[in-house]
């Protein structure tokens, strides 16, 4: 593991678990084109340089979907010019940058679609547009009902063409799939009219991760993994996969002492030594976006053993007891999301003492963490 110099705390990125990742995604989805989430910095991984490396694989990847239209403009920024979804639309003033970067917005309103209309007519561009349903997510897309009238607009915008239709899961993570069965054959029905009308759209596209663990009929045109790229499952019952996480994180020592029985440690005194005790003091924080809840709960690995927070966890560090770690000295590096031999310590682990799930760990490691590629 080489860090950078004098990083305070890094995350070590593997980009060769990231390509095994990608093929057990390929496995599970049965070759089914694959359009690679790498949205809020690909999920903490580095969005640049996770893409541009995605990017290599061209047989295999598709296209690339990001939240916003931000996140879009930073790819291209980086030169990266394979075909990126921006899964949140576009606000009217960015169209006309949208239209020259080249970047596909999911549309959901009439609105939306007339305003890229007319630009693209402006800008003698032809425009790629995605529409996304609501099938039971309740949160972006129009409704079922609402869909004829939305493609009859589509067909009278000349330089608008539909490249794809897709909807998102509410809860194919669950063991119970009725409810994404359910949303599933409310998007199958919408496509069987389109078929019916004789229109044609390339990409038909609804499964994320859980829905390619777990409803091989959902994988359509094209799938949309996230999560499973990263190295973790996002379903509520662990199932055996073949995943391996891409990300470990550790941390500096900053200071190292022994104190006695009945000392308080941080803020709110919240922990008090119940035996005399060796306190390391680590760098990083929830600012780091290691949670404050994990306060007297979190774990980390220092040189091959867990060991507890102690007390609240600070902006910038927190406090472990290594009373029962092997000889420690300040600068060196513990586990913050990894493992070391048999002991481990990954995001999901982290997530269930933090009681959050693994998408928030990840996502939230922040900017401070030194990220290197491996
Ligand atoms: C985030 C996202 C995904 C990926 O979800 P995972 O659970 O990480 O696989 C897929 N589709 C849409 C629309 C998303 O917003």
């Amino acid at each position: 593991m080489s860090p950078s110099k004098h990083a305070s705390s890094f995350a070590e990125i593997s980009l060769s678990a990231l390509k095994e990742n990608l093929r057990q995604v390929q496995i599970q989805a049965e070759n089914t084109p694959i359009l690679a989430i790498v949205k809020a910095n690909a999920y903490g991984h580095g969005a640049v340089p996770i893409t541009q490396f995605l990017s290599q694989q061209k047989d295999k990847i598709k296209m690339f979907g990001v939240a916003f239209f931000e996140e879009g403009l930073a790819l291209r920024s980086a030169g990266i010019r394979d075909p990126i979804l921006i899964l949140t639309g576009c606000m009217p003033e960015q169209i006309p940058d949208m239209i020259a970067e080249e970047l596909t917005p999911v549309i959901f309103d009439v609105q939306t679609l007339e305003a890229i209309n007319t630009a693209a007519i402006k800008q003698e561009k032809p425009v790629k547009i995605h529409l996304k349903i609501d099938t039971g997510m309740g949160r972006l897309g129009i409704r079922p009902e609402a869909v004829r009238a939305f493609m009859l607009k589509v067909l009278s915008c000349p330089s608008v063409t539909l490249e794809g239709i897709l909807s998102h899961f509410a809860e194919a993570d669950l063991k119970d799939l009725s409810f994404a069965q359910k949303q599933l054959s409310r998007l199958q029905t919408i496509l069987e009219d389109f078929t019916d009308k004789g229109l044609n759209v390339p990409y038909c596209h609804l499964a994320n991760s859980a829905g390619i663990f777990q409803l091989k009929s959902a994988q359509l045109d094209c799938v949309r993994p996230g999560i499973m790229l990263y190295g973790y499952s996002p379903l509520e019952e662990a199932i055996p996969h073949k995943l391996t996480p891409i990300m470990q994180v550790k941390a500096r020592i900053i200071t190292l002492k022994t104190v006695p029985k009945g000392t308080p440690i941080s803020y709110g005194r919240t922990f008090i030594t119940k035996r005399k005790s060796r306190i390391a003091t680590v760098a990083i924080g929830y600012a780091d976006g290691y949670p404050l809840s994990l306060s007297n709960r979190g774990m980390m690995i220092a040189k091959g053993k867990l060991v507890p927070v102690t007390g609240r966890v600070c902006m910038d560090m927190c406090m472990l007891d290594v009373s029962d770690a092997p000889p420690l000295t300040i600068g060196d590096y513990v586990t913050v999301i990894g493992s070391e031999g048999s002991t481990s310590m990954w995001a999901q682990q982290v997530a269930s003492l933090a009681k959050t799930h693994v998408y928030e760990i990840l996502c939230g490691i922040g900017s401070r963490v030194k990220r290197c590629y491996v």
